[in-house]
């Protein structure tokens, strides 16, 4: 049986618990770990309360820009897409892994090699996100001064084992509400919000920045890969982000064993598996 692990960001505010699930059956149903991982994450981005596809939050113009990427850890390969308006990024995200002699994409090449593909173009998201962001924009708070609001970050993120020890690791989102337009995350950058190799899988979410500066998915899939216990590698990973910036973020890690660590900073982060919800350690609030 294919292990799927899921989460749905760690913005505070609950989740959808069905989204979660049904993504995980979905990826359940593969025996291959890289197809687990792309049909957890089209399950999740299809799911209109996650920031991610078709409830991906808008950037501050009010624009559908989507990052996404997938790693085949057991191959050392890896794909990902920026600033892309695609109701399935993550499909594209291996797409260009499978079908292109590139790792990442961006912007209209990205785009234009979605569409030659065949993906379905999404140019706005749900109806509740394109409320939102005009609540927001009317409270005056999309400006850069409020941006990482914890409320405003959301990414979904799956990491996979399968029966034959393969890891994969997948993340897809709408980046952070109000972000400026171009920016791009850490979700689509290997080692910063997304990362496998043969001995670990790892994902994570908060404000993208922070992840990008530290390489945070590679240095706790490293320690993993070392000897450490998931959990605590995860948990290390995040007291180091601590200490540089108090902001939301989150670490969802998995071995081939097996073995599971989760934790985060910030108010709540739903993260589930085949048995249910897997306790997140919280190591302290987001200060927004
Ligand atoms: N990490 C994502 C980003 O900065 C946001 C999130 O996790 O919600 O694009």
């Amino acid at each position: 049986m294919t292990l799927v692990l899921v989460h749905g960001g760690v913005s505070g505010v609950d989740k959808a618990m069905p989204g979660l699930q049904d993504a995980i059956r979905a990826g359940a149903t593969q025996s291959n770990a890289l197809d687990a991982a792309e049909e957890a994450v089209r399950s999740l981005e299809d799911h209109p309360e996650l920031n991610a596809g078709y409830g991906a939050v808008l950037n501050r113009a009010g624009e559908v820009e989507l990052d996404a990427a997938i790693v085949d850890g057991a191959r050392g390969r890896w794909g990902g897409v920026a600033n892309v308006r695609f109701r399935n990024p993550v499909s594209l995200a291996r797409m260009v892994m499978e079908r292109t002699p590139h790792v990442l994409l961006a912007g209209t090449g990205a785009q234009e090699a979605g569409v030659a593909f065949g993906l379905e173009e999404m140019n706005e998201s749900s109806p509740e996100q394109h409320e939102r962001w005009a609540r927001e924009r009317d409270a005056g708070r999309l400006g850069l001064e409020s941006y990482g609001r914890s409320e405003h970050v959301d990414t979904v993120g799956v990491v996979v084992l399968d029966e034959a020890s393969r890891l994969c690791a997948a993340s897809s989102t709408g980046g952070v509400l109000g972000k400026l337009p171009g920016r791009v995350g850490d979700s689509p950058i290997l080692g910063a919000g997304t990362y496998a190799s043969s001995g670990a899988a790892v994902v994570g979410t908060g404000v993208g920045e922070l992840f990008l500066e530290t390489l945070a998915c590679l240095r706790a899939a490293r320690l993993i890969e070392e000897g450490l216990d998931p959990q605590a590698a995860c948990e290390r990973t995040v007291s180091l982000l601590g200490e540089r910036q108090q902001v939301a973020a989150g670490l969802l890690a998995l071995d081939t064993g097996g073995r599971v660590g989760a934790a985060f900073r910030g108010g709540s982060w739903s993260v589930w598996g085949p048995e249910g919800p897997i306790g997140a350690v919280c190591l302290g609030p987001a200060r927004d």
